[in-house]
């Protein structure tokens, strides 16, 4: 008898959730492990073509056989198999990559869980990371895996078992062929809804109809004994025989036409070959001829899989060459501004025996990529104009990759994507297009106002932001980290300048407010000399504005590094850490400014610290923090009790 051994604490935890899930969905086992058989087999068939084995896409086969007696379900592949160590690794812990993420989620879950309806969390968080091998436990109350590598030495083969989650055994075993047998024991029906009906995986008609909903594509054919009625020979009579049937139609769903496919049938290929729990929000299937020859069908989630936002998550589609899978996940078909999206590509061009560094440089993968960034891009415009609020939904979860887009690639790419960017706007209360914005613009206006900030209410409160509204003018407003990034490599839209309300060079007064201004400025030169020596390192100038109405200060950036970007820059890490250049600016028409004339005039000192008062005032303003609070509160408390 084998030793025992642990599942690692996630596979564990997820073992538990998939034996006690309720999940209405259980059928879906059948569908990972089909899926499981097809790769594998797609692993050897990939393995014969590029080491000339000789293998035929025609010996390949699954096959299904249900025990009603003995309630056993097995599915059979003669795919690539697993070693002693594979099976360990495959099947003794969830995906790497997740482990981290899951033990989050699951901690969320057991927290939820102890609150109440834990069954949805857990499914949730099952569905983020795709369900695979394990949910087999869904239905089986043990799970026997026999596998033999294709070429293994000596023959040897082994055998996992695992009733669960108390761990599992590996040991030796006889099998004849490659590949890998998968025999699960049906769980006995239990007296809820959802439990009662296991048996019915056993039935030819449930396991028919299984197969046709997820698996149907599958390129291999899924075989079982089927029962069939004929008719007697030399009689009227009709008798039932067993027969092997293929259950599956074997035609990937790319290559179909668009006209014979619904919905759901994209639906469920793409649930079921991308492992998502929810339909994708839009869907691009494409016949290309002329200089490249391709089949290609893409998917925009609805939502990120769990991993996107991690250094883990690797973008890519699925390259097939006529048919056969040559690379899970082909980096070079997204650009990084739209890799979220899944899907795979069929080409008839390329070389089956192309290695990834060939890839590349191929000329026919690069125009093929182009294509596809093109498709992307017009669908995603399509859906901006007819589809508005399913848009928003997609900017919702994914506009940040492609501002990042515009902002990474220098502007190079901004041609195609300035049109599908989104931001908040202040006049209509709701996100707008840049194009949109451009048509309501004023005549005399002279550019695209724009203000950032941490939220909306935030930059609502913005001294500068009520100015330009009170001109009239509309504003963007820049919630996203990323926002004045992006903006700054697209410099202008339409020819129109993108404008800071937040900048010093903000040029909302009239010819004679400024002559005004100019002269109060000249007139207290000195005082504000004196501010200035009390801000060094801090500010480049103080003077007057027109533009504030009853806050006393405010803050603008005079450069090309604004205020915002140097909070935003703070945060990042390391230790580069860019300053704006600051223009601290005074309300002319607020009463402090005779209480700083009179400061000048007999308490110099005192008038230091009132520069550094308004000075901090005016970052809190702005949602900066301090550098040293403990100082500024200080300092106002002397005010208050003198
Ligand atoms: P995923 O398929 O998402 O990687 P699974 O839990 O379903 O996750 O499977 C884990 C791994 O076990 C697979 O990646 C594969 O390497 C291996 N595996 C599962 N089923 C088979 C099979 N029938 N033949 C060969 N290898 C398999």
């Amino acid at each position: 008898m084998a030793a025992k051994k642990q599942f690692k604490a996630e596979s564990k935890r997820l073992l538990e959730l998939m034996i006690n899930s309720i999940y209405t969905h259980k059928e879906i086992f059948l569908r990972e492990l089909l899926s499981n058989a097809s790769d594998a087999m797609d692993k050897l068939y990939f393995k014969s073509m590029t080491e000339n084995l000789g293998l035929s896409r025609t010996n390949f086969e699954i096959f299904i056989e249900a025990d009603i007696e003995n309630r056993t379900l097995t599915i059979t592949d003669n795919g690539i198999g697993m070693t002693r160590d594979e099976l360990e690794s495959n099947l003794g812990v969830i995906a790497k990559s997740g482990t981290n993420e899951f033990r989050k989620l699951s901690k969320e879950a057991e927290d939820t869980a102890t609150g109440g309806s834990a069954a949805d969390e857990d499914m949730s968080v099952i569905g983020q990371f795709g369900v695979g091998f394990y949910s087999a436990f869904m239905a089986a109350s043990k799970v026997e895996v026999r596998s033999k590598f294709y070429g293994s030495p000596n023959g040897e083969a082994f055998l996992w078992t695992s009733s669960g989650a108390d761990g599992y055994t590996i040991e030796a075993c006889d099998k004849a062929d490659h590949g890998t047998e998968i025999k699960l024991y049906i769980k006995e029906d239990g007296e809820d809804e959802e439990t009662e009906r296991l048996g019915d995986f056993l039935l030819e008609y449930k396991i028919r109809s299984i197969v046709k909903k997820y698996s149907d594509y599958i390129r291999y054919p899924i075989k079982m004994e089927c029962n069939k009625r004929q008719k007697k020979e030399d009689s009227d009579e009709f008798e039932e025989v067993k027969e092997i049937q293929t259950l599956n139609s074997m035609e990937p769903i790319w290559k179909k036409n668009k006209a014979e496919l619904t919905d759901e049938d994209y639906n469920e290929f793409y649930k079921s070959k991308f492992h998502d729990f929810v339909d994708p929000i839009a869907r691009i299937h494409s016949k290309t001829e002329g200089t490249a020859t391709y089949n290609a069908l893409i998917f925009i989630p609805k939502k990120p899989p769990f991993d996107f936002y991690t250094k883990e998550y690797e973008k890519g589609l699925q390259l097939y060459t006529s048919g056969v899978m040559i690379m899970e996940k082909c980096g070079d078909l997204l650009p990084d501004y739209f890799s979220f999206a899944r899907g795979l590509v069929d080409s008839e061009d390329l070389s089956l025996n192309i290695s990834r560094e060939m890839l590349q440089h191929d000329r026919q993968l690069k125009i093929i990529a182009k294509s596809i960034e093109r498709s992307i891009k017009n669908e995603l415009k399509k859906m901006l104009s007819n589809e508005r609020e399913k848009y928003e939904e997609f900017w919702k979860e994914f506009g940040a990759q492609i501002k990042f887009g515009i902002y990474n690639t220098y502007g190079a790419a901004k041609d195609g994507l300035q049109d599908l960017l989104m931001f908040y706007s202040s006049s209509e209360e709701k996100m707008t297009t840049l194009d949109e914005y451009v048509t309501r613009m004023k005549e005399e206006q002279k550019g695209i106002y724009f203000a950032s900030g941490e939220s909306v209410t935030r930059i609502n409160s913005l001294p500068q932001v009520e100015a330009v509204k009170d001109k009239g003018y509309e504003i963007l407003y820049l919630t996203d980290h990323v926002d004045e990034f992006c903006l700054q490599m697209l410099v202008n839209y339409n020819e129109k300048q993108f404008m800071s309300v937040q900048s010093a060079d903000l040029d909302l007064e009239t010819e004679d407010e400024k002559k005004e201004i100019k002269k109060k400025n000249k007139d207290s030169k000195k005082l504000f000399e004196l501010m200035k020596e009390a801000l060094t390192d801090k500010v480049q100038d103080v003077r007057f504005s027109q533009k504030l109405k009853t806050l006393p200060v405010c803050v603008s950036g005079a450069g090309a590094l604004s205020v915002e970007m140097e909070k935003v820059l703070s945060q990042m890490p390391g230790d580069r850490k860019a300053k704006a250049d600051k223009i601290l600016e005074i309300n002319a028409s607020h009463a402090i400014c005779d209480k700083l004339q009179f400061l000048y005039d007999n308490d110099k000192e005192m008038l230091k610290v009132y520069a550094e008062i308004l000075y901090s005032q005016a970052m809190l303003i702005e949602g900066i923090s301090l550098e040293n609070p403990a100082e500024f509160v200080g300092q106002v408390a002397e005010l208050m009790t003198r």
